[in-house]
């Protein structure tokens, strides 16, 4: 793994506020993801988590603040070009292409390296040995899978273009208990085994506290708690709310 230059600290965003027009979604927050780390950021509807992912993907622009990867000021670069550098984002309703084969959804993701063919053929072939159950579907139109599948080949294409931080927004929502056990169990394994970073967007507080090293707390758009996964566990804005404590 290449070690940043800044401490190890891959993703950092400082006092970040961002929204839609008159709406402001982000309120002056810092949050920071390792290089390795496994970040979870929780909180209720509307709490702006989704928002936080947008911003550090380029999807909407920060108003004030700024966005850090890789000891690099990101926040007035492209969309795409952070798709480039390293970051890739996996958004709410998956969003794949229904009218196109599995394969075609994977190729079509692998837009940062999309010159160099030969090299998008053998990552792609990479990526479906990670998942055998797209392997197995290679050919199937991607709007006959299931919620899991699709969940699954949603992730599967952002790693097409080798995120070093893999942005993940609700990935369980909608899917039956045994899919997302599995699509975790996969994420996990990434995050393991390959040293993916993942800052995961979860409103499943128990399972994303099972998974995340670290996690933060958001109400209104600012960050009202942080901690281990363990401190959260305990935290008694946590407990009260959602671990019925
Ligand atoms: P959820 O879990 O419901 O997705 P969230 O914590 O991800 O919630 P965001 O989706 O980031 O929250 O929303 C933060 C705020 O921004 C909310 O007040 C929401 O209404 C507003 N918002 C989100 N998307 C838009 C948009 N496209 N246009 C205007 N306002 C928006």
């Amino acid at each position: 793994m290449r070690p940043t230059d800044d401490g190890g600290r891959l993703l950092e965003l400082r006092r970040l506020s961002s929204g839609y027009g008159a709406v402001q979604a982000v309120r002056d927050v810092d949050i920071v993801v390792h290089e390795n780390e496994f970040v979870v950021l929780l909180g209720p509807n509307g709490a702006g988590k989704t928002s936080i992912l947008r911003t550090v993907s380029g999807l909407i622009t920060a108003t004030s603040g700024s966005v850090v990867f890789d000891g690099r000021d990101i926040t007035r670069t492209a969309a795409w070009r952070r798709t480039g550098l390293g970051i890739g984002h996996v958004p709410e309703g998956r969003q794949i292409f229904p009218q196109h084969t599995v394969h075609e959804n994977l190729v079509l993701g692998a837009y940062a390296i999309r010159r160099k063919r030969r090299r998008a053929d053998s990552v792609t072939d990479e990526i479906l040995d990670l998942f055998p159950r797209l392997a197995a579907r290679s050919t199937q139109l991607a709007g006959t899978l299931s919620g899991g599948e699709a969940q699954m080949l949603a992730v599967a294409r952002a790693l097409m273009s080798r995120p070093r931080l893999l942005l993940l927004d609700e990935p369980s929502l909608g899917l039956a208990p045994l899919m997302v056990e599995e699509l975790y169990r996969y994420i996990k394994q990434l995050h393991v085994e390959r040293g993916l970073a993942v800052l995961l967007v979860e409103q499943a507080v128990d399972n994303a506290l099972s998974l995340a090293d670290r996690g933060y707390l958001l109400e209104r758009g600012s960050v009202v708690s942080q901690g281990s996964a363990a401190e959260l566990r305990v935290d008694p804005h946590i407990t009260s709310v959602y671990l019925g404590g």
